[in-house]
């Protein structure tokens, strides 16, 4: 991978920024360009056919100086130890800008998870989590959900372990199933948190949203709710979706109960009637409000930047804007509302999750959304006051709130 596209070079490069603005003592920068701790393992899993197949495993504990470290799982068959460095890395500024007390941390298997069992889905997140036992824990570091782990995967690894180490612990990990132990709106909160940051943006600007449209990129946990709460908090019309397989588009709107059965159907959008077909690629360039890029990373690169025609990009996903995209977006007037910021909401109620768990007393989901409002608009507004008053990108400026906040936590410790 060209250090362009790798993602914790990308990390590293933003950091980098950061540092040089905030004149950062080399040795406390050197220190937070690298991972604290990672561990790298082997799974090997029992096949429904017998044979045993051996997968890789990781988990980086970025920085815990803040907080355990906190971060999902992701299963993916382009997973890389880089890619998982990088979330890592981007989940410590996230649990910074949005100010709850957690470092960063992220895991990853190499597998493809549509080709397995759910037998065998069961054996390999239970190894994942004998793998990695001893280093996690409510107080250590909190695994979560990430692409292709779902809640169903959080609870086998809960109850992994606690069998081996013999205790109720459910806050060892996060987006778990309600009956588990899971907090009420966690299910949405990545989705619900960008678009309370989209809200607060377009306020910003002076836009008055209702009515107006939005394009969506990728339609699992992120994008699929993204879909409906755009409608019915912001008043927006969704007028293009996508998965890997392909987009649909439909300028009239598209309705998202009818496109999130269709899909539940057929396991795509595409197909689905009403629509033309779109790529992903065109997807991206189409005239909107807002675009949510929620898939993957280094969807909008130098080769596309010029052409998106949204007024606000609000990444949901991790990555999704290479730092040269960057440059070129901010120069054309494009508001983008970063990673880390946007798609806070997730760790936001994952953190409320494990205060639940640790109290054993839980909220209503009105609560939930009321506490998840006041974080991500509290955030917005401490990175939108940092980018006007250092005249630098939203990006830039969220890196400048959260390096500041975690390296105050590492020279108050001691560490450099
Ligand atoms: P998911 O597995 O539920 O959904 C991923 C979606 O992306 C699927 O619809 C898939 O078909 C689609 N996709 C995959 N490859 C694609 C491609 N090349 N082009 C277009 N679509 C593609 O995952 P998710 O949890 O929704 O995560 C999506 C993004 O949001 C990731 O970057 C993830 O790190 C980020 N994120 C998720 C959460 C969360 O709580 N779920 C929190 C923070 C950030």
């Amino acid at each position: 991978m060209s250090d362009k596209l790798n993602p914790f070079a990308i990390a590293q490069a933003q950091l980098d920024k950061a540092a040089e603005i905030l004149q950062l003592d080399p040795a406390m920068h050197a220190f937070l360009r690298e991972p604290m701790r990672e561990f790298h393992f082997t799974i090997p899993v029992r096949m429904d056919d017998g044979s045993t197949r051996v997968f890789k495993g990781f988990r980086v504990q970025y920085n815990d100086a803040r907080g355990p470290a906190k971060g999902g799982i992701r299963f993916h068959w382009e997973e890389t130890v880089d890619t998982v460095r990088a979330l890592a890395a981007w989940m410590t500024w996230k649990t910074a800008v949005v100010d709850i007390p957690l470092g960063g941390g992220k895991g990853g298997v190499i597998c493809d998870p549509r080709t397995l069992s759910p037998g065998e889905l069961e054996r390999l997140s239970r190894g994942y989590m004998r793998a990695i036992a001893r280093f996690v824990g409510l107080t250590k570091d909190v695994p979560a959900p990430d692409v292709y782990t779902h809640p169903q995967i959080m609870a086998w690894m809960m109850d992994e372990y606690e069998v081996l180490t013999g205790k109720h612990e459910p806050g060892v990990i996060t987006g778990k199933p309600l009956e588990l132990g899971g907090s009420a709106g966690r299910g949405d909160a990545t989705a619900r948190g960008g678009i309370y940051v989209v809200r607060e943006a377009a306020k910003t600007l002076g836009i008055d949203l209702e009515g107006k449209t939005a394009v969506i990129q990728g339609y699992g946990n992120a994008g699929s709710f993204a879909h409906r709460l755009a409608q019915d908090i912001l008043g927006l019309k969704v007028i293009a979706v996508s998965d890997s397989k392909g987009g649909i588009v439909n300028t009239n709107g598209l309705d998202p109960d009818a496109v999130a059965a269709y899909k539940r159907e057929t396991r795509s959008v595409v197909g689905f009637p009403d629509a033309d077909t779109v790529t992903n690629e065109e997807l991206l360039e189409l005239e909107t409000t807002v675009l949510f890029p929620a898939a993957l990373e280094n969807v909008i690169t130098e080769a596309n930047a010029d052409r998106i025609k949204a007024r606000i990009v609000a990444e949901l996903a991790n990555g999704p804007t290479t730092p040269a995209a960057d440059d070129i977006l901010y120069a054309n007037g494009v508001y983008v509302l970063p990673d880390f910021l946007c798609n806070a909401g997730g760790v936001t109620v994952s953190y409320f999750e494990m205060v639940q768990n640790a109290y054993q007393y839980y909220w209503p989901e009105e609560m939930v959304h009321q506490r998840l409002d006041q974080k991500m608009t509290t955030a917005y507004h401490a990175v939108h006051h940092m980018a006007e008053n250092k005249k630098v990108n939203n990006r830039v400026a969220a890196y400048l709130v959260a390096v500041d906040r975690v390296a105050r936590a590492v020279r108050l410790r001691g560490w450099v």
